[in-house]
């Protein structure tokens, strides 16, 4: 059953020298699996990927390609939060994940794409991509927006911009928008 080697991938993870692992959630059969980076302070706080900002910035994705949260699997490369300390405010800020996280976690995202086996996976961003592909040298402004030639995968790779580079950079908001257009044709065609 899906469901319990999925359990047993979690455990694996659970008592490792990082706390607060927020898992994957959503159908274990899904076709379509989203990847994100890493969980922020909301997803740590309720134990669940895109939650707070995030969750609406997925439930805009999932309005555009028209499907469910319930119909589709969501997971992050690297399961614990990144943070460091702001000096100045002594609170948790978020920064990238760091080589040695995405090294620990990024066999892990393998193990349950090869457990849920979907055929199509979207990326978010440059490090959901290139964990994905395990191809360092990929960078999403290239292919953003169309399935990639995946080789060896056994799923076609969909790249989407991360959602919080949008809204960093709105100009990148209509090309988003297109690509999102673009996934939708390509997951009814
Ligand atoms: N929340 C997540 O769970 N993943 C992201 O990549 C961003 C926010």
């Amino acid at each position: 059953m899906k469901e319990e080697a999925i359990k047993r991938l979690r455990a694996q993870i659970e008592n490792s020298r990082y706390g607060n692992i927020v898992h994957g959630e959503g159908d274990v059969r899904a076709k379509l699996v989203l990847v994100g980076e890493a969980p922020g302070s909301k997803e740590v706080e309720l134990g669940r990927p895109f939650v707070g900002q995030a969750g609406k910035n997925l439930d805009e994705f999932l309005g555009i390609v028209g499907l469910e949260r319930s119909e589709i699997y969501i997971t992050n490369v690297v399961k614990t939060r990144p943070f460091k300390i702001n000096a100045k405010t002594g609170r948790k800020n978020n920064r990238p994940p760091n080589k040695e996280e995405l090294r620990f976690f990024k066999g892990h995202l393998h193990e349950e794409l090869k457990l849920i086996e979907p055929w199509i996976v979207v990326t978010l961003g440059n490090t959901a991509l290139r964990a994905v592909t395990e191809d360092e040298k990929l960078v999403i402004s290239d292919v953003h927006g169309r399935p990639l030639e995946s080789g060896n995968l056994n799923f076609e790779v969909f790249p989407l911009y991360h959602p919080a580079a949008v809204i960093y950079n709105r100009s990148l908001k209509p090309v988003y928008l297109g690509d999102m257009d673009v996934l939708k044709a390509y997951i009814n065609r």
